[in-house]
């Protein structure tokens, strides 16, 4: 199909994830037809490295013909049957097991979703059952913070703090409030990044008291925010959040879909932290993206109560512990930890981002350059003594990433945070060829704005 065409039949039929419809309809769609290793193709025969990952998922490269096989051959033997009604089948098995092997100790269940958003509806059910069996279902409220992000659905929008979100076909679902984020460039440079760690603890403190403990169910929150825009928490942070948490006895929910299977270094973000969470959602890196899969590894604690209890769980999906998803994921899980991927990031091509990374702080443009493991960020501002922000109307951060993908880089942007989580078999070679892109479409946006500015 030439991409005129693709283009002209995409805007007849299709309304995409995201998008504004009207716009994209002036503009026509971008059309990736193939990919391998760490690079997208489009329809024009542009090559790009894709720096996210897909939505950072794609954790372990495109092209793997292992899985592509491990798909084949589920598909053939068993390629569908459901987990409901006392049934299940080996690849669910085997995933949960490796799983339970690969997460933290004290967690060794699973429950499947076909994605990351099913996977916070089943952590908000989950939860408010799992206090109502101990005999204190008054224990509902579920805190998350603004600007984190916990998915698309109904119960997944609502626990994330997204304001467009929660403003468009809401109410959201009761119960649920939210709380400063630890994202100090964006909110905290009055004080020191520890004390604004801290600061952001006592206002969990704060709302917890506000609500009253005997009303909170649990915390949710990601290790590292991702589609907030790559935002890693002071050191303080965490500690001062476990505290509070332990203090008045309130669950803790690490939301792993984009920090698990090895975006942080840890086959876990919560392992890179040091958090004990009661549960996980997972999804994304499970299968690198090869097939739709999520799920919620469950701590004992939450786990032991719900099955010595009993009583039935109502919830579930048609497509939970799906045969070729799970046949795929487990593949996944497999190869990442048969090639070293995790540890490679931890010790090698992390660090290496790092270094590499930290360098277009140099850059006019740049008010802060951080990365952990394979996730790196750029605050844009207008003026780099004081860290001031461009007039929002220029939309900097989307003029930055467009100039991006037609010199051949997939970066994304929130707002004028420019953010990368490229597929963890990125060679070393690679992230110079990443970094060297980015400062050109950041050089080529310094230009454009200043042109802006003249006229
Ligand atoms: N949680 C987090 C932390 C996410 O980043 C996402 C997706 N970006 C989700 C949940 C939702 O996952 P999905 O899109 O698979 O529903």
């Amino acid at each position: 199909m030439q991409t005129q065409e693709c283009q002209a039949r995409d805007r007849a039929h299709h309304l995409h994830p995201f998008t504004d419809f009207k716009a994209l309809g002036e503009e026509g769609s971008r059309v990736i037809t193939r990919a391998e290793g760490v690079y997208i193709h489009d329809s024009r025969g542009h090559r790009i490295l894709d720096g996210m990952a897909g939505l950072w998922c794609v954790n372990l490269g495109y092209g793997r013909q292992e899985l592509v096989e491990a798909a084949r051959e589920q598909l053939e033997q068993l390629p569908y049957y459901n987990t409901f009604f006392k049934t299940t089948h080996p690849p669910a098995v085997r995933l949960a097991e490796k799983l339970c092997e690969l997460a933290p100790a004290h967690m060794n269940h699973v429950f499947f979703t076909g994605s990351g958003s099913e996977a916070n509806d089943t952590v908000l059910r989950m939860v408010r059952r799992y206090w109502a069996l101990q005999g204190k279902p008054g224990k509902r409220w579920i805190i998350g913070r603004e600007n984190g992000y916990h998915g698309s659905t109904v119960a997944g929008m609502s626990l994330g703090g997204m304001a467009p979100m929660h403003d468009q076909g809401g109410p959201c679902v009761p119960e649920i409030a939210h709380i400063r984020q630890p994202y100090w460039f964006g909110e905290g440079r009055d004080q020191s990044p520890e004390a604004f760690g801290r600061a952001c603890a006592e206002a969990l403190e704060a709302k917890i008291l506000e609500l009253g403990e005997e009303n909170v169910a649990a915390f949710i929150a990601e290790p590292v925010q991702g589609a907030g825009g790559a935002i890693m928490p002071p050191a303080s942070y965490w500690p001062a959040i476990k505290a509070v948490l332990a203090k008045h006895d309130i669950l803790l929910v690490a939301d792993e879909v984009i920090c698990g299977f090895g975006r942080l270094g840890e086959w876990f973000g919560s392992q890179h932290f040091g958090l004990e969470p009661d549960l996980m959602p997972i999804a994304k890196g499970l299968s690198s993206g090869y097939l739709p899969i999520g799920g919620v590894l469950v701590g004992d604690r939450v786990a032991d109560t719900l099955i010595e209890e009993g009583g039935e769980f109502f919830h579930g999906f048609t497509y939970s512990g799906h045969p070729a998803c799970a046949a795929v994921a487990l593949k996944n899980l497999e190869l990442l930890e048969a090639e070293g991927v995790v540890e490679r990031v931890r010790d090698d091509v992390g660090p290496y981002l790092a270094r590499r990374w930290a360098e277009l702080a140099d850059h006019p443009l740049v008010g802060e350059a951080r990365s952990l493991g394979l996730m790196g960020a750029l605050e844009l501002v207008a003026d780099k003594a004081t860290g001031s922000r461009f007039d929002k109307s220029l939309a900097a951060g989307n003029l930055c990433r467009d100039i991006c993908f037609d010199a051949g880089l997939v970066m994304r942007s929130v707002g004028d945070t420019m953010i990368i989580a490229p597929p963890l078999v990125i060679t070393r070679q690679e992230i110079d060829e990443l970094v060297r892109l980015a400062r050109r479409a950041l050089d080529e946006t310094a230009v454009r704005l200043a042109k802006h500015a003249a006229t």
